[in-house]
């Protein structure tokens, strides 16, 4: 019975595009019935990916395998105390997936969070560190924000990825307790000073000895990330995991 259900669920979306026929969210052409959903393929073939090599740390690529030998960290990355284990990201921000998490972030295109999502998942589920997550935590918005934007972007995601990996999600211990300016118009220094104390965590029992996976849409700095594993570590979280939909470059 539980086997028919999805099956069900595709047949159900099919027969109501064929009432009601879908666009893709980016480029408005309408979606392939069954086959697509909120972005046609066509779309999804523009994600620039990340190319390896990239820095060990934080995913950032790095010019060549030859300078991956001299050092397998980036410049930021050896510079700056870093306290995640290391960072993934889907791709690059730009074109597709800049405005895909655009649409997703601030024009309340929630469904997005099921191909983000997706992508998400499939860019780490080859990795055999996946197996050793605990817990799933997002990167929580500050209650002002939340209130305008009417939900967090990070948790739809960490929810959806919870789901699918089967790995509880944390939702309110990780708090938000400064209301800071947008990191996007800030440079690096301000941007790790701007979120800095400005998370807590109610409970650490519930990240003690834990290794969490910590899920936010973009990658720049990694200030914001980097204070959240911060905060994740001094509760007693063992490891911190950061993926991300996009990374800057
Ligand atoms: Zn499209
Ligand atoms: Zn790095």
């Amino acid at each position: 019975m539980l086997q028919l259900l999805p099956m069900a669920k595709t047949l159900l979306w099919g027969l109501f595009n064929l009432i009601f026929p879908a666009e893709c969210s980016l480029c408005s052409n309408p979606l392939e019935m069954i086959k697509e959903r909120y972005i046609c393929s066509n779309c999804l073939e523009k994600i620039v990916p990340i190319e390896l090599p990239v820095c060990d740390k934080c995913g950032k690529p790095l010019v060549s395998s030859f300078s991956r030998l001299q050092h397998p960290l980036c410049r930021e990355c050896r510079t700056m105390r870093r306290y995640f284990t290391f960072a993934r990201a889907v791709g690059t921000y730009e074109g597709v997936l800049k405005k895909a998490i655009w649409l997703f972030k601030y024009e309340g295109k929630t469904g997005l969070q099921n191909i983000l999502g997706h992508l998400m998942v499939d860019s780490i589920i080859h990795l055999e560190w996946i197996n050793k997550i605990d817990i799933i935590v997002p990167i929580p918005l500050c209650k002002a924000r939340l209130r305008k934007r009417g939900y967090n972007q990070s948790a739809l995601l960490a929810g959806f990825i919870g789901k699918k990996l089967s790995i509880p999600v944390s939702r309110n211990n990780l708090k938000r307790i400064k209301a800071t300016i947008t990191q996007a118009s800030l440079k690096r220094n301000q941007r790790i000073r701007n979120v800095y104390n400005a998370f807590c965590i109610q409970q650490p029992k519930e990240f003690s000895g834990k290794r969490v996976l910590l899920i936010d849409d973009v990658f720049t700095t990694g200030a914001t990330s980097n204070e959240c594993s911060r905060i994740l570590k001094k509760s007693g979280a063992s490891d911190i995991f950061v993926l991300t939909i996009a990374r800057g470059v």
